[in-house]
């Protein structure tokens, strides 16, 4: 059996307009976690595809779905088009197309994501790298039967994610704890000269920083899968809404959506 298009597709997808700024579409990716935008005319035929990447090579600040833009590159952003920054007339495929078609085509072109449109060139789906890998695990055998994954489907892929992300941590914090011992167990046992003593230390010193940094991490981890047991995680405490899959990856912590964050 061939598989198509249309069955990996995600359906309805955001789009954006030439004529929106690209803090707008900035703002859109943000909240969805996502690194790609279709960019559609007012009868929602594709004219384009905006990627983040797009926006790295041309606005002369950092672009991260990890941060938030600071006012005065919100205000730069605010000045360019989408038009101005987006690839042109981009590849398209339409649903009836063969999956195998579309990744050999995101391959040769090395594009991240490919807008599907139907006969009239209007936005149909789109099909992103990861749901091609998706397609490949099915076709692998690994996801048998398995239905496209929903939000429930996407939050429990994140809860185990996050659940390896910890052991993974804890793993290295037992290891580096058990090193520093032995480091000062030998310390005593035969002294070091000054020099080799001043190494040991700046290495003891900047690794502990990066072990705040994965405490720290630690807990948020703790905090998420506890919210995750009690089945609250990825609901914002404020407004109810989802927080998207992708700002629980970046911060596991975060209790609140994006909009609730911003308006504190
Ligand atoms: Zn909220």
């Amino acid at each position: 059996m061939e598989a198509h298009v249309k069955a990996f597709m995600s359906g309805d997808p955001v789009c954006i307009d030439p004529d929106a700024s690209v803090l707008e579409a900035f703002e859109r990716m943000w909240e969805r976690g996502i690194r790609h935008l279709p960019v559609c005319d007012l009868a929602r035929r594709v004219v384009g595809v905006l990627a983040l990447e797009d926006m790295r090579a041309s606005l002369p600040f950092p672009i991260s779905l990890r941060r938030p833009l600071e006012p005065g590159e919100r205000q730069a952003a605010r000045e360019w088009r989408v038009g101005e920054i987006m690839s042109h007339a981009p590849e398209t495929l339409g649903p009836e197309n063969s999956l195998a078609e579309a990744a050999e085509r995101m391959a040769e072109h090395r594009i991240g994501c490919l807008p599907i449109v139907d006969e009239q060139g209007c936005l149909a789906g789109l099909l992103s790298e990861t749901d091609v890998l998706w397609a490949l695990a099915t076709s692998l055998g690994l996801r048998k039967g398995e239905e496209r994954r929903g939000r429930a489907g996407d939050l429990a892929a994140l809860v185990s994610e996050l659940e390896r992300e910890r052991e993974r941590i804890r793993a290295r914090l037992a290891g580096r704890q058990e090193a520093e011992r032995t480091l000062e167990q030998s310390d005593r046992e035969l002294p070091l000269d000054e020099a080799e003593h001043g190494t040991n230390l700046t290495e003891i010193r900047s690794s502990r920083t990066l072990d705040e940094l994965a405490i720290r991490r630690l807990a948020a981890l703790d905090h998420a899968l506890d919210r995750a047991a009690q089945g609250v995680l990825g609901i914002c405490e404020r407004c109810g809404g989802p927080i998207p899959v992708a700002r629980l990856r970046a911060l596991p912590g975060a209790t609140a959506c994006v909009a609730c964050a911003r308006a504190d």
